[in-house]
């Protein structure tokens, strides 16, 4: 898949059909059905989905902690299936940032290169450096226990990377922070990626962390890849209703194509209502469709002859937006995110009477 960039980057990581059982028979669990994907160098890739779909499966596979049922991974061209964690050019980084307890933070992160047998300047010159790239130079000579736990996570951080692995895992590094730290967090590790070069495969359930950090984007669900693409793509693009509810919120209207002219679709739901979007590649008419729509590609208005007429049924108050549930005579109301305006007013309330425009270009058709 193309993201736009124009630009071919190594491969870093290759994974070509890769299955992974736990158990057999009845009692059995398959925890990758068929994955395969590529992860470029110095790409800040991330693996999100639901608990239990697979994810830090994969990424225990990458690290060398799990063995594949079938199929291969490659690093850097390299077949890494007989290779040992320790013999990998990775490096993990766990939710529960497991730095040595009896060890300063100096010593933690001199830990890696030290195995490596790296000369005793150059060691000091890495710690020195990666303790600056994560803002904890000051903290040199303190103990884990005399840390919070946003300075822990960033002293595993430059742990992980002092050795200057190829790749770095990092299994919900942020989840155990509150969530201040955690906003604050992202913006450093794609910083701390960015000055590295080193390729990041990161693991989450948090959508909005996937958002903010990744160059791409594999979703996952009960062992399978989704689809994968920038932000950008499986925001505006997702392949299928997984997808699109997975990330962000969603409506769904369930239509028929009734006809189609120049790729343009003419629709019909269930109750009647008509829309008009471009096609999904095959689609035809006859086609039952799911249509989709983001809150937030809903403009309301006072009650006209343009758009869909509906009712407001609820308002849901979240400070920045308002979303309004619409009657629109549908089987389900349609959400409509409202921007909280300047004047701090609320222009609509439960039970008023609107019009929804939708442009033509915010619908779009996904396979029933
Ligand atoms: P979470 O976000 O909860 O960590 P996940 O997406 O990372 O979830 P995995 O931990 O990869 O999911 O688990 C995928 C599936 O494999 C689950 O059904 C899980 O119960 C199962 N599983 C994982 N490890 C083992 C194991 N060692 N033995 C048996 N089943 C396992």
């Amino acid at each position: 898949m193309s993201t736009g960039s124009g630009m071919e980057r190594k491969t870093a990581i290759d994974v070509a059909g890769v299955v992974k059982r736990f158990g057999h028979g009845p009692a059995g669990v398959v925890a990758l059905k068929d994955v395969s994907l590529t992860i470029r160098d110095n790409e800040f890739f991330t693996l999100l989905g639901p608990s239990g779909c697979g994810k830090t499966t994969l990424l225990r596979i990458l690290a060398g902690f799990e063995a594949v049922s079938d199929g291969a991974v490659s690093l850097y061209g390299e077949n890494i299936a007989g290779l040992p964690a320790n013999r990998r050019s990775v490096n993990t980084v766990f939710q529960h940032y497991a730095l040595f307890p009896h060890m300063t933070v100096a010593e933690n992160v001199a830990y890696g290169p030290q195995r490596l047998r790296r000369p005793a300047k150059e060691i000091a010159e890495t710690v020195a450096r990666m303790l600056q790239l994560v803002k904890m130079e000051k903290f040199a000579e303190r103990r884990p226990a005399q840390l919070s736990g946003g300075q822990q996570q960033r002293v595993a951080l430059a742990r992980a990377l002092a050795p200057h692995p190829k790749v770095l895992l990092l299994d919900e590094p942020l989840s155990a922070l509150d969530l201040k730290l955690r906003q604050a967090m992202r913006a450093e590790l794609k910083q701390l990626q960015r000055a590295t070069g080193i390729t990041f495969v990161f693991v989450t359930h948090d959508q909005e962390e996937a958002l903010s950090m990744s160059d791409r984007i594999a979703v996952m669900s009960e062992g399978e890849v989704q689809q994968i693409g920038t932000p950008a793509e499986i925001y505006e693009y997702p392949a299928n209703r997984f997808v699109a509810s997975f990330i962000g919120d969603a409506n769904f209207i369930t239509a028929e194509i009734d006809g189609i002219i120049d790729g343009v679709a003419s629709c019909r739901s269930a109750r009647g209502l008509s829309f008009t979007l471009a096609a999904a590649p095959g689609g035809k008419p006859g086609d039952r469709v799911t249509l989709f729509l983001r809150p937030e590609k809903v403009r309301m208005e006072a009650p006209g002859d343009a758009g869909l007429a509906g009712r407001i049924q609820t308002m849901e108050y979240l400070g920045q937006s308002i979303f309004y549930q619409v009657d629109i005579g549908e089987d389900a109301p349609l959400i409509v995110a409202g921007r909280n305006r300047d004047d701090g007013g609320t222009p609509y309330k439960t039970g008023d009477r609107v019009s929804l425009i939708i442009g033509a270009d915010a619908l779009r058709m996904l396979a029933a």
